[in-house]
């Protein structure tokens, strides 16, 4: 099978034909139909995340059919021991031997991938797999972050992309109100405002203190920025899996009953809940498709802020 493989972390991925998987006892065999691209997949490629099985098939927003047609999900949550305290607490997120697709385990960024078969997520059948494929992530750790802000009505977004744009899609139907922080660049502002963001701009000029802010972008003083704009009783959301370190701040911007959390992976449950609210809403992810060969490129372009929305590799 084809493949884009990650031989050695700070390297670019290497287009590969590799043996097809075999799925052991519990395992299904998934062709690809797409594969989202996540600021994860980057970090692990530029090796900031400590450790990921090598070689590597990167990918952890998979969609794909089973050998008798039924589509199905495979996310980052690949495999937990069910034993440990977090297991037996329904915090199977935290599991201590957790094991993660596209890191521990291959993942997507090929024809094929194998799964286990405990931790796949039957799909409706529509949107088409490019655009379901975001959900799967992005989606998901952004559900996840956004129950952690409670029942805030104004809801900060840091860094709009891929998950925020999602998040905010579902935050307006729960009736938040959405206000976008972003870089800079006005297409991106007019397209969290297409989304029903009612404000974008940049992090020193948020209109109102928040209730709660998701910070997506992988930069430590956003979270600051952030605390600094909450009301009192506001939390800062941490979703995504690494940041550059935050920076110190008063006491003061923390007293009143702020908090500061981060979100890590996701549990079955989180998946279950968001696939069966995506099609109520409905979600519209917004995609920018690659070839699987172009894997390379796609993560370039998240590096770079130069999409709208997700990057999904169509293997269809
Ligand atoms: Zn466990
Ligand atoms: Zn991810």
């Amino acid at each position: 099978m084809r493949a884009m493989v990650l031989r050695s972390p700070g390297e670019p991925l290497e287009p590969a034909d590799l043996p097809e998987p075999e799925a052991g006892a519990g395992d299904v065999l998934v062709r690809v139909l797409a594969c989202g691209v996540c600021r994860t997949d980057l970090h692990i490629v530029d090796g900031e995340l400590a450790e990921p099985k090598l070689p590597l098939v990167p990918g952890h927003q998979v969609v794909g059919e089973l050998p008798g047609g039924e589509r199905v999900g495979i996310p980052w949550l690949g495999w937990t021991c069910g034993e440990c305290r977090y297991c037996r607490a329904g915090r199977e997120n935290l599991c201590e031997r957790a094991r993660f697709t596209g890191y521990d385990r291959d993942g997507g960024y090929a024809e094929l991938a194998v799964a286990d078969e405990r931790y796949v997520f039957p799909l409706p059948a529509e949107p088409d797999a490019a655009h379901l494929a975001p959900l799967l992530c992005a989606g998901l750790i952004g559900y996840r972050a956004l129950r952690f802000c409670g029942d805030a009505e104004r809801l900060g977004l840091y860094g709009f992309g891929g998950s925020a744009h999602i998040v905010c899609q579902v935050a307006r139907h729960q009736g938040r109100r959405v206000f976008a922080v972003t870089r800079g660049d006005e297409e991106t502002r007019a397209f969290a405002r297409g989304l029903g963001a009612e404000w974008a701009g940049p992090a020193d000029e948020v209109p109102e203190p928040l209730d709660a802010a998701i910070v997506f972008a992988p930069a430590g003083e956003l979270v600051v920025a952030a605390l600094r704009t909450l009301a009192p009783g506001g939390t800062v959301v941490c979703a995504g899996i690494h940041m550059s370190d935050i920076p110190s701040f008063p006491y003061e911007a923390l007293w009143r009953e702020r908090s500061i959390r981060s979100v890590a992976n996701l549990t079955r449950q989180d998946g279950e809940d968001l696939l069966a609210l995506a099609p109520e809403i409905p979600i519209r992810a917004e995609v920018t498709e690659y070839p699987l060969g172009d894997a390379n490129r796609a993560l370039d372009d998240i590096r770079e802020g130069r999409l709208t929305g997700a990057a999904v590799l169509d293997l269809r």
